[in-house]
């Protein structure tokens, strides 16, 4: 058994992995090698490991390489997962006996004038942030710069701006999609329209391998600019009501977050508001009307230019690589003061300063969301709750800290946003999905997954339609 390797070993014969090695573009590493459980690890962008390894990874160039390697899974048994980043923070992508990483399929092929692009799933927020800006289009990118198009739009994609431009599924025209018999299928509105239900906002419930997708594009805000305010603790319910009544008049192109961070003397708000404007003019109104009412505040910072580049240095400095994660998140349409209060109060008692929680509100104006997509938990409030601490030692008190502070919230909210839930956790109070789309998605697995290749969050997804 390789060393560190957690799983008993594998039966494949290694003339059939050496067929495999010899049909596809990319490459193999199989449990064998002595490097599988660095691999392994290495896949996974949370610092924290997941207990269960790969024992085959394929790493694939092309999307032919991803029909071979699920024709090789299908003859040999073998249970697979895709991986586009690994920035799923449970680990998800390495637990399969296979793994089919994405990473290396990266083209990207914009259309300016058709203002369309054509993405492969290894595409990070930040090569499509660059080349979209040379375009001057714009699209609902997450919020960190590393993370790929691939499960980020699976799971339905919260990216920035989206009161305006809509959570980035509602911009999939369409998506290049490998099936479990390693057919290769279009799904659209009028080609295999339940698999294009599918994809946008399965996440890790999907039955096939998305190879690429077909996106809308957005004119560009070539002013986006940002104020941020610094409150102590104290002040909660001054900067809820502010942000209500700031919200309930806001245009659709003002992202509002409340980021609550931890220092030596308690929490810290960050009221953080970015106007994605088209002109400078129009930032400066925008935020002059946001500062209206305004509790005043410790520190403001800004108005200040915060092009794609600049938001993605800030947000990578609140959620450092390396570092070890316990991340879950919330919907609710509750009174922000209320869920506010609850979370600066949990973030009051985390274990580590390092930790940070965020909650965004939603203009009153943004723009709705359709009900044709599996994408089906959302609310005004999104919020995410980022454990993050240095040390296994501290694993214990981290991980109980953060489930707790979720459960202390849950009876304020409606669901959980799949791209960041607490996927591990067995007994998990919000639900990702509905019940009706679970059940849509167990019947469509059944039908272009019959004999379940593609591993999915299934026992969580089970578990999560019990509890309904
Ligand atoms: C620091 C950080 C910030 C983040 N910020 C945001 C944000 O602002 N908005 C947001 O929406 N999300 C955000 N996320 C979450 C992120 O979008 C999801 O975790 C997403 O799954 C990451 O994509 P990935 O390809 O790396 O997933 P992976 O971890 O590689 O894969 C997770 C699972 O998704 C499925 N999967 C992934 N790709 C495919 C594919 N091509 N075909 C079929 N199944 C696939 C598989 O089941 C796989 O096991 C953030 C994550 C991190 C680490």
């Amino acid at each position: 058994m390789p060393e560190g390797n957690r799983w008993p070993r594998l039966e494949i014969e290694d003339m059939t992995t050496e067929q495999l090695r010899d049909r596809i573009r990319g490459s193999v590493i199989t449990a064998l090698d002595p490097r599988m459980g660095t691999e392994s690890d290495g896949m996974i962008w949370n610092g924290r490991k997941p207990a269960r390894r790969a024992r085959l990874i394929v790493r694939v160039a092309s999307a032919e390489d991803v029909q071979e390697a699920v024709r090789y899974a299908a003859a040999n048994g073998l249970k697979v997962s895709a991986r586009g980043g690994g920035h799923q923070f449970s680990g998800l992508a390495s637990q399969a006996d296979m793994v089919i990483d994405l990473g290396g399929l990266d083209g990207l092929r914009l259309d300016a004038e058709a203002m369309t692009a054509r993405v492969e799933p290894g595409v990070t927020n930040t090569r499509m942030a660059a080349a979209l800006d040379r375009h001057d289009l714009a699209f609902p990118l997450g919020h960190c710069g590393s993370v790929p198009m691939s499960g980020f739009l699976l799971g339905g994609g919260v990216g920035w701006n989206s009161a305006e431009w809509g959570y980035a599924w509602q911009s999939v025209l369409s998506a290049e999609v490998v099936l479990a018999d390693g057919r290769m299928v279009t799904a659209s509105a009028t080609e295999n329209p339940d698999i294009y239900w599918a994809v946008r906002g399965a996440g890790p419930e999907f039955f096939g391998i998305v190879v690429a997708y077909h996106l809308r594009l957005h004119p560009a805000a070539r002013a986006i600019t940002t104020v941020i305010r610094i409150y102590p603790a104290a002040a909660v319910a001054a900067v809820a009501a502010w942000a209500e009544a700031a919200m309930a008049s806001a245009p659709s192109k003002v992202e509002f977050t409340a980021k609550i961070v931890g220092s030596p003397h308690g929490p810290v708000i960050a009221a953080i508001a970015t106007v994605f404007a088209r002109t400078e003019e129009e930032a400066g109104s925008v935020h002059a009307a946001l500062g209206t009412g305004a509790p005043e505040a410790l520190e403001v910072i800004g108005p200040m230019p915060t092009p794609f580049a600049a938001l993605y240095e800030a947000t990578a400095e609140s959620t450092p690589w390396g570092r070890r994660y316990l991340v879950d998140t919330l919907w609710s349409d509750a009174r922000f003061g209320d869920v506010l209060a609850r979370i600066v109060h949990e973030m009051g008692t985390a274990p580590s300063t390092e930790s940070v929680a965020i909650l965004s509100l939603k203009p009153a104006s943004a723009i709705g969301v359709p009900t044709d997509a599996a994408f089906s938990r959302h609310g005004r409030i999104c919020g995410i709750l980022y454990g993050i601490w240095q040390e296994e030692a501290d694993d214990a008190a981290n991980i109980a800290w953060l489930r707790a502070a979720i459960d202390a919230v849950a009876p304020l909210c409606t669901g959980a946003y799949v791209g960041e839930a607490d996927l591990e956790r067995p007994d998990r109070a919000l639900p990702t999905h509905t019940h009706d789309v679970l059940a849509r998605l167990a019947e469509l697995r059944r039908t272009y997954d019959p004999a379940g290749r593609f591993t999915t969050a299934a026992a969580v997804t089970s578990r999560l339609i019990a509890a309904e």
